[in-house]
């Protein structure tokens, strides 16, 4: 089995996949989303290519069950980040324990190992469907995990996501929220104190309480997924050296443990902003998030993973997934991957050894699953 999974893992990672909306001009994931419906039409599989944008097909690859079993996503993402610096991204290198290339970890072996196990379950017949939702833009802005929830076609009865975990089966993981405060002044000629308020100054007491309300959230950690954090992203603001500066924006990231969401940050947003003094004043707004992934470990799909891996460590992740989408769409989802190194970096690779681990536990689990 790790011998198919890792000649498909190798066609995968030879195709160019960098995300489009990450790196303007790259490829996106249409060749290998090619390359994954003519593999799984091959082996026999249902296949779905649904278009989410042009030239960014989602690829749905379903191993029917016989009936009145359950069903199962292994849902894995086709684009890969950019390419900067790195020598020959897209040359396989398999060495004796580790293969190495981009994306080869984040996240085509979780497409190739998903195909793979789909294509034995359809031929042993187990009663459940066997999903694969090989999607785009994981790495950017969930377009495709988000245009399959949205589909409603593959409502499964539970879902992994094959993120690279280090075979820790991650049961939560942190959401994140994103908001603005501008801190307004006033413009005017650099030599008129008189007139301008100079909105960069003030806007100190907001970057001083952002530390001190860091360090407040430190202190209050939840005990699965650590606390809440937030920082500055960017900032921006004046326009020339010798004006008053009218607005400064500084953008700020929360990563929200469970229990917190958007209102957490829009109000600590809200304190913040207290904090500016007459006569400039400043206002806040929340733009973007994502909910934490909070699963019951003993949600049926995490003790079919336990009971398959019953020595791997179960807990929390640091980054995000689109194992968070799912679970709030009503599907009970975990993360759980192989390992490695150098995600994101320029030089990626999958360990072997944990790969042979991957794809036994993974196969135990779509087998007493979907039984
Ligand atoms: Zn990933």
């Amino acid at each position: 089995m790790i011998e198919e999974i890792i000649e498909l893992l190798t066609d995968l990672v030879a195709i160019d996949s960098v995300n489009p909306d990450l790196v303007p001009g790259a490829v996106g994931e249409a060749a290998v989303a090619a390359h994954i419906a003519e593999w799984a039409r091959t082996a026999g599989l249902e296949v779905f290519v649904d278009e989410v944008e042009p030239g960014r097909p989602n690829v749905i690859v379903t191993a029917r069950g016989l009936g009145g079993g359950r069903s199962l996503m292994l849902n894995a993402h086709t684009d890969v980040v950019g390419t900067a610096g790195y020598d020959d991204p897209f040359e396989v290198v398999v060495e004796a324990d580790r293969i190495r290339g981009r994306g080869v970890l984040d996240t085509k072996i979780g497409v190739a190992t998903a195909l793979v196990l789909a294509r034995r379950a359809g031929a042993l017949g187990l009663r459940g469907d066997v999903v694969v939702a090989c999607v785009v833009d994981e790495e950017c802005g969930s377009k495709g995990t988000d245009a399959l929830i949205a589909d409603g076609r593959f409502h499964t009865d539970a879902a992994i996501v094959l993120e690279p975990t280090e075979l820790v089966i991650v049961h939560a993981h942190r959401g994140w929220a994103w908001g603005r405060i501008t801190v307004h002044g006033r413009a005017a000629h650099g030599s008129r104190p008189d007139l301008g308020i100079d909105a960069i100054v003030h806007a100190a007491p907001v970057l001083a309480g952002l530390g001190v309300l860091q360090q407040r959230l430190a202190t209050a950690p939840h005990a699965v997924t650590g606390p809440s954090s937030i920082h500055a992203g960017l900032i921006t603001g004046g326009a020339e050296m010798s004006t008053y500066p009218a607005s400064v924006q500084i953008d700020v990231e929360r990563r929200n443990m469970p229990g917190d969401d958007e209102t957490t940050l829009a109000a600590e947003l809200d304190e913040l902003c207290a904090l500016v003094d007459a006569p400039a004043h400043a206002v806040a707004a929340t733009t973007f998030g994502r909910s934490p992934l909070m699963t019951d470990p003993e949600e049926p799909i995490v003790r079919a993973l336990r009971a398959a891996g019953p020595d791997l460590a179960v807990g929390a992740a640091s980054f995000w997934t689109d194992a968070a989408l799912l679970s709030e769409a009503g599907i009970p989802s975990v993360v759980f991957g192989p390992g490695g190194g150098g995600i994101h970096e320029t030089e990626e690779w999958l360990d072997l050894a944990s790969l042979e681990t991957f794809g036994r536990v993974l196969w135990d689990t779509v087998q007493a699953f979907c039984a």
